[in-house]
């Protein structure tokens, strides 16, 4: 098994679905180049037969983008697969990515078919996309809710007609992480051709579990990861590209493993995204939220002025961002107003700072926060 995570970025796919948003081709062109620059393995940018837009936007990615695999969804029926070998036909490396699904629930009140027939309808889609390219991912939809040995079943028979990537997903965002770690590692253990594959994991974030679950798979043995930048995507969204990237690397004491990304193009590509899809991102978000590297109380901002790690444990600058800030409220101490004023230029007796001090006490109980007007106000008063 290699160090090496590979990142499958479905931000142009599933996280297209996102209600209320609706990228176009020029848009999606623009945050593809990004997603080349940041430095993902795989860029899944449509279901080409959905829609003519996903087609376009398949098939113009895959003829544009050089040095990145290009994959289309498909269904596991043959229509959808010739239309999305057509639309990957320039691609420099194409992926297919076909499946369906294998719970109890899924099979019986989506598919309506028998474990059977679907097992046969997964393997035959597999052959049939192999007409088109040997780079080939099968998803179980809803593995996380599937019977297991129904699931290696699968495993082992798509794997010998040809699946290369086996994708895990936790479609409803059910699991947790030691389940789905124990999801992951059940197939790789059980399954006898396990080694002849790459497994994925496909997290959805219902109950705020979707990048903890994404570890627990890595531990599990997965080495790709499906994400969306800013985890944007359906209901509660997908797994974040930037926390399991970040997460990877800060703890690389636990998980030692390696990706492709260039953590400083983390923020830029947040902000393009966001703009772009017009998802706003919570200004507590971890690792690319505004307030991610913002300090207000005074015990923290005393802390971080003499030495940033004691309240952070992400350099600002490792993602992108400028650096840490210290807001200014009625929390605020001393430490943290006199190294502002210094920082405008402003240096003071200590009994003229003490004044400034409760002045600024009195204006900040008003606001929420004290910006650098509000402080060339006060020292000019
Ligand atoms: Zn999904």
């Amino acid at each position: 098994m290699t160090n090496r995570v590979l990142v499958f970025d479905t931000t142009l796919r599933d996280g297209e679905q996102s209600p209320g948003v609706r990228l176009s081709m020029s848009q999606k062109l623009e945050i593809g180049h990004a997603l080349v620059d940041l430095g993902v393995d795989v860029i899944e940018a449509g279901f080409p037969i959905s829609s003519p837009g996903d087609f376009e936007a398949v098939q113009t990615l895959a003829r544009e983008l050089r040095g990145v695999q290009i994959c289309g969804l498909t269904r596991a029926r043959e229509k959808d697969i010739d239309v999305a070998g057509e639309a990957l036909k320039d691609a420099e490396n194409p992926r297919i990515h076909t499946g369906l699904g294998v719970s109890q629930n899924h099979l019986e009140n989506k598919l309506r078919m028998s474990r059977e027939q679907a097992l046969e309808t997964g393997v035959n889609a597999v052959k049939h996309a192999r007409k088109y390219t040997d780079n080939i991912e099968y998803f179980m939809e809803d593995s996380g809710r599937a019977d297991p040995d129904y699931v290696y079943k699968v495993v082992e028979e798509v794997i010998k007609a040809g699946a290369t990537t086996i994708n895990v997903p936790d479609t409803t965002g059910y699991t947790y992480p030691e389940e789905y770690r124990a999801l992951i590692q059940g197939i790789i253990n059980n399954v006898p051709n396990s080694d002849q594959a790459i497994f994925s994991c496909h997290c959805h974030n219902d109950l705020g579990m979707a990048t903890a679950n994404t570890l627990g798979g890595v531990l599990g043995g997965a080495r790709q990861v499906e994400v969306t930048v800013n985890g944007i995507g359906e209901r509660a969204g997908n797994t974040s590209l930037e926390e399991v990237v970040m997460a990877l690397y800060i703890r690389r004491d636990i998980f030692g493993l390696e990706t492709k990304i260039k953590t400083h193009k983390l923020l830029p590509i947040s902000r393009l995204v966001s703009r772009l899809s017009g998802m706003m991102v919570q200004r507590n978000k971890a690792v690319v939220g505004a307030n991610a590297y913002a300090h207000s109380s005074g015990i923290h901002q005393d802390g971080v002025l003499k030495d940033r790690s004691t309240y952070e444990i992400i350099a600002p600058e490792l993602v992108g961002a400028e650096k840490s800030e210290i807001i200014l409220t009625a929390r605020s101490g001393r430490h943290g107003l006199r190294h502002r004023l210094a920082e405008l230029g402003f240096g003071f007796t200590e009994e003229r700072f003490e004044e400034l001090y409760n002045h600024f006490l009195v204006m900040a109980d008003t606001k929420s926060e004290v910006g650098d007007e509000d402080l060339r106000d006060l020292v000019t008063k």
